[in-house]
């Protein structure tokens, strides 16, 4: 199968890189240089204009949102040959990836929403979860594509249903990191090392990926790597927001967590990574959940 991969950003090079392992892969970048330098270290073949991709088979997009997949599929869309399946690993709005599913089928094109969970680093193995909306015999048709990136696939309804999936999985993401970061806060001021802390939590009812993995991995030794922009997961709560609120279901903490993530990720800014929220709580109470000897409360 000829594969067009569109969008070579943290998830999307290693999900086009491991593609290229295994199939014809053309890449497309807004940024042309970073599809270069892709091709150079991965293989496949890197195009500038959004019609060179033309005879692909199967077209992948991990763009911001929704609105940018929009933008590719009204140049793309009229120029894919019908049958050619459109397989969009972006978390964006569920009304916005029918709005394009719908679209693209005015041009025999079949749309499946296919947003990824895992992270970069299960990008890099090949071993992401994929929530797949739309309908079953188009993903049957495209299954081999989806094993050279994913260890799990999971159909969960119609044209939508993954992007709702995928809402709701990152503002639970936000709430817990959010939760975490407070209570530990708290138990720092009081004089319990985050680390102490954490090997009760974790052996607890209270543990989540955040407490198993975020804070030990990235907080505690203050390393902070970029691998999901917050704004991305400020994006995605917002999202979560919609999707509760089109389901008719009131949901009071997950519009706080919403508001909250909203809130720092625009006082820390575009260059913060998700786990970076910590910080500002951190800030609010007057610690850092870092090395043991760091972790007193102010004398
Ligand atoms: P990045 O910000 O790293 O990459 C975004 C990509 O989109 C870049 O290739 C960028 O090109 C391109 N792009 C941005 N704006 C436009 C535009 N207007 N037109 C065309 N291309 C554009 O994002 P991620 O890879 O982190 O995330 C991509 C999607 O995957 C998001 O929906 C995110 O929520 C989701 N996701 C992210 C995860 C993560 O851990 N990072 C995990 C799971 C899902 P350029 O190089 O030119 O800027």
């Amino acid at each position: 199968m000829r594969v067009a991969y569109v969008g070579l950003g943290a998830m999307g090079r290693p999900m086009a890189a491991n593609l290229a392992a295994s199939f014809p892969t053309t890449v497309f970048n807004r940024t042309a240089g970073v599809a270069h330098d892709h091709v150079a270290a991965h293989g496949g073949r890197a195009v500038e204009q959004l019609a060179d991709l033309a005879d692909a088979e199967v077209v992948c997009t991990c763009l911001p949102t929704d609105v940018e997949v929009a933008a590719v599929a009204r140049v793309l869309g009229p120029l894919l040959a019908p049958g050619t399946v459109w397989l969009d690993h972006t978390s964006g709005a569920p009304q916005g990836s029918r709005e394009v599913a719908t679209a693209l089928s005015g041009h025999g094109v079949d749309y499946l929403d296919a947003p990824v969970s895992g992270g970069t680093d299960g990008a890099a193995r090949g071993a992401l979860t994929v929530m797949i909306g739309g309908d079953a015999a188009t993903l049957d048709r495209i299954r081999p594509v989806l094993g050279a990136v994913a260890e799990r696939v999971v159909h969960v309804g119609g044209v939508g249903a993954g992007m709702a999936v995928k809402a709701v999985n990152n503002v639970l993401l936000a709430t817990s990191l959010r939760a975490a970061a407070e209570g530990l806060a708290a138990l720092a001021r009081l004089g319990v090392p985050a680390a102490t802390a954490l090997e009760v939590i974790n052996a607890s009812s209270g543990r989540s990926f955040a407490t198993e993995r975020l804070l030990p991995e990235r907080v505690l030794p203050r390393t902070f790597p970029f691998t999901f922009a917050l704004e991305l997961l400020a994006k995605d709560a917002g999202l979560a927001e919609v999707v509760v609120a089109d389901a008719g279901v009131q949901a009071p903490l997950l519009a706080a967590v919403a508001a909250l993530t909203r809130e720092t990720a625009a006082e820390l800014g575009p260059g913060a990574d998700h786990v970076e929220l910590v910080r500002v709580v951190e800030a609010a109470a007057g610690v850092h959940l870092g090395a043991e000897d760091e972790d007193r409360p102010p004398s």
